[in-house]
């Protein structure tokens, strides 16, 4: 049914052009981004053919686009001084679309792709004009000094034609007859927002007229920034544009650490990943708001992607450039998978380098530039590696917790308070911890809890005090998950210390044997009248009382029995909990735990004469209820309060009558 210069669309192009005008409404603003990519890509060719010094129309004219915005006529144009079409080349162009390309592109559409994403990557961007344009007509002429003029057009929905037309220079318009409802970009600021946002780093100018031009109509302004820093050589990038660019990224700050890489193969790819100082206002806003800028030859593609960092290390902001990233992505779900697991690894990697680089840095004297113009250099000890610790450890203990890929060198990179004095400030080691063991001492002792504060102060603590043997201590609610999760370290068992342990057990082995009996046995020894009254006024609320030698100061503690129920797990099911907002804390005491009393102090000993000399004194069931709960509360855990505090009350009330 063609006429002379009247063609129809290939069906296939047809179905795509009608798929993109209803799938991608929503989305629009995207045909910008793909006219500005061709334009870009067609200035390019031109400076290929000027580099062969080839015979051209136009030598002189400058590589550029230019966005002219008609209101009167309510077009926008986007044009550019590229290499231009022949007639041939239109129908070609313009008319069909590679058949593969069009299978492809539909296929992936059904595999869920995102059209956003999708549309530059098969040779369909050019429909995406018809998203905001009723009519589009393409004005080009090509490079050759003798080529002649053409006019395109069409209403995208079945036919084009094709007719003679009048153009001076070379390279190509598009005008879009915009649609009303996107009349908004013929608004310069919106135009400029659009370039920024997707096409800031192509490397032609992107040029509008100012808005309102002092004197001279035809001042222009360039509006995108041209140069890829991540495509430089690190070499020439001054620390300047690297922290403006972090700027540009994260809203503020400085970064702690940069990592710059350009990689060849397998996958050609170019980066810049930034360890911030603090968290970033989007990352504190939405959970869900990390990720990375996925550029494909510097034409951002996907905002906050998260295929290509390990969950774990979502605390990182940056950017990643391929040649061929799009392709790759998504021709094939086999290869886009091993293309993202590959750079996903590979930044992972260079993550982790850093980190140890600081990790072994810190503490070291390092010279810093005067903060005052002229002054002289400074030096002050590095500290980064605890600055970054303290924002973002949790993060690492959740690889550790979730990843076991990284695992091995995620626990190196673990630092922890302590009851040493190298560990008062937080930056204990592994290493380090290892070193310092006692020569006959084989595992690493450690305590979990929900405040470092109530651990510093644990009953628990007071044995490996007198001992001299360090111990551990993790004060944050993750750490109860990172601690299921780490059994050993050098072939040293990882031990909670208010677990019983063994070599106790085995002194008592008569104890042992009846260990299948849980309920508690025989009370023996001269506190046995108090022992047996306080397992009968506790009830279940304990699974035994015992005395223990190990408390020095304190008058109680809660303790795991052996082959109990671990009380990082009790406190990890605990903080679900109350996450998904079931029982509040108190709801769920530490369950089937053995209260020890300290058999020296001077507490339990006239607790003890009382229960022998005047049972029915009311105070002793007061009193062993007290002693229990404030025994719970050393470990984090939370008992009824209103019961506590009536019976606080009675207690003082019989210290005032004394
Ligand atoms: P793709 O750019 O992915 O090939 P498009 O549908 O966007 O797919 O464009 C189809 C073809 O039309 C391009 O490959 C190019 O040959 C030609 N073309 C589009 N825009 C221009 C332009 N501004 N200058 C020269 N050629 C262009």
């Amino acid at each position: 049914m063609s006429t002379e210069n009247s063609y129809q669309f290939k069906a296939s192009t047809s179905k795509v052009l009608q798929i993109i005008t209803h799938s991608l409404y929503q989305n629009s603003e995207v045909y910008l981004r793909e006219l500005i990519s061709n334009a870009s890509d067609a200035l390019n060719k031109v400076r290929i053919k000027q580099l062969q010094s080839e015979n051209i129309l136009d030598p002189a004219a400058p590589l550029e686009i230019r966005l002219i915005a008609d209101k009167e006529r309510n077009t926008l144009t986007v044009s550019d001084t590229g290499i231009g079409m022949t007639k041939s080349e239109l129908q070609e162009n313009l008319g069909t679309i590679a058949q593969s390309g069009t299978e492809q592109f539909l296929q992936a559409l059904d595999e869920g792709g995102d059209a956003t994403e999708l549309i530059g990557m098969f040779g369909v961007g050019f429909y995406s004009a018809f998203l905001v344009a009723s009519k589009v007509e393409v004005i080009t002429r090509g490079v050759s000094p003798q080529s002649k003029a053409w006019k395109w057009s069409s209403d995208g929905e079945d036919s084009f034609t094709i007719e003679p037309a009048e153009k001076e220079s070379r390279g190509t318009d598009i005008i879009l007859h915009l649609k009303e409802e996107d009349e908004k970009y013929l608004n310069n600021w919106e135009l400029r927002t659009l370039v920024r946002r997707y096409s800031n780093y192509i490397q032609f100018p992107i040029k509008a007229k100012k808005t309102d031009p002092k004197e001279d109509e035809d001042e222009w302004e360039t509006l995108n920034d041209q140069v890829a820093l991540w495509r430089k050589n690190p070499k020439e990038v001054t620390e300047e544009e690297y922290e403006g660019f972090f700027r540009s990224l994260s809203m503020g700050g400085t970064p702690l650490a940069t990592i710059h890489l350009r990689v060849e193969t397998p996958i050609e790819f170019y980066a810049i990943i930034y360890i911030p100082r603090f968290k970033t206002q989007n990352f504190m806003a939405q959970q869900d708001e990390w990720g990375l800028n996925i550029y494909n030859r510097k034409v951002l593609i996907n905002e906050s992607n998260k295929e290509m960092l390990p969950e774990w290390a979502r605390f990182v902001v940056g950017v990643v450039d391929g040649e061929n990233l799009k392709l790759n992505v998504s021709r094939e779900v086999l290869q886009e998978n091993s293309t993202k697991r590959a750079i996903q690894k590979h930044l992972a990697k260079k993550i982790l380098d850093k980190l140890e680089e600081m990790a072994d840095e810190f503490g070291k004297e390092i010279t810093v530039e005067s903060e005052e113009e002229d002054g002289e250099p400074e030096t002050r000890t590095n500290e980064d590696y605890m600055d970054f610790w303290r924002e973002f450890g949790p993060f690492l203990k959740e690889g550790i917790a979730q990843d076991s890929q990284y695992k091995d060198r995620l626990t190196e990179l673990l630092r922890f308070d302590s009851t040493a004095e190298e560990g008062k400030l937080g930056g204990r080691s592994l290493t380090d911890y290892v070193i310092n063991m006692k020569p006959d001492q084989d595992k690493i002792y450690y305590l979990t809890g929900l405040e470092l504060d109530m651990l510093k102060k644990s009953p628990h603590l007071e044995y490996y005090k007198k001992e001299g043997v360090e111990v551990l201590l993790l004060g944050e609610p993750i750490d109860s998950f990172l601690m299921m999760h780490l059994n050993e370290y050098q072939e040293k068992p990882f031990f909670l210390i208010d677990e019983e342990e063994t070599e106790e057990e085995e002194e008592k082995s008569e104890e042992t044997e009846d260990e299948e009996d849980d309920s508690p046995k025989e009370k023996t020894g001269p506190l046995a009248p108090l022992l047996t009254r306080a397992v009968t006024v506790l009830g279940t609320k304990v699974s035994d009382v015992k005395t223990s030698e190990r408390l020095v100061g304190a008058v109680a503690s809660l303790v795991t029995p052996k082959g109990g129920m671990n009380s990082n797990l009790q406190r990890a099911m605990r903080i679900m909990q109350a996450q998904q907002g079931g029982a509040g804390l108190g709801n769920m005491g530490m369950m089937g735990k053995v209260l020890t009393l300290n058999p020296n102090h001077e507490l339990v000993q006239r607790l003890n004469s009382l229960v022998e000399n005047t049972p029915e004194d009311e105070r002793i069931d007061m009193m062993i209820l007290q002693i229990h709960d404030q025994a719970r509360i050393l470990e984090g855990d939370v008992p009824d309060f209103a019961e506590m505090l009536s019976r606080m009350e009675n207690i003082m009330k019989f210290a005032v009558d004394e």
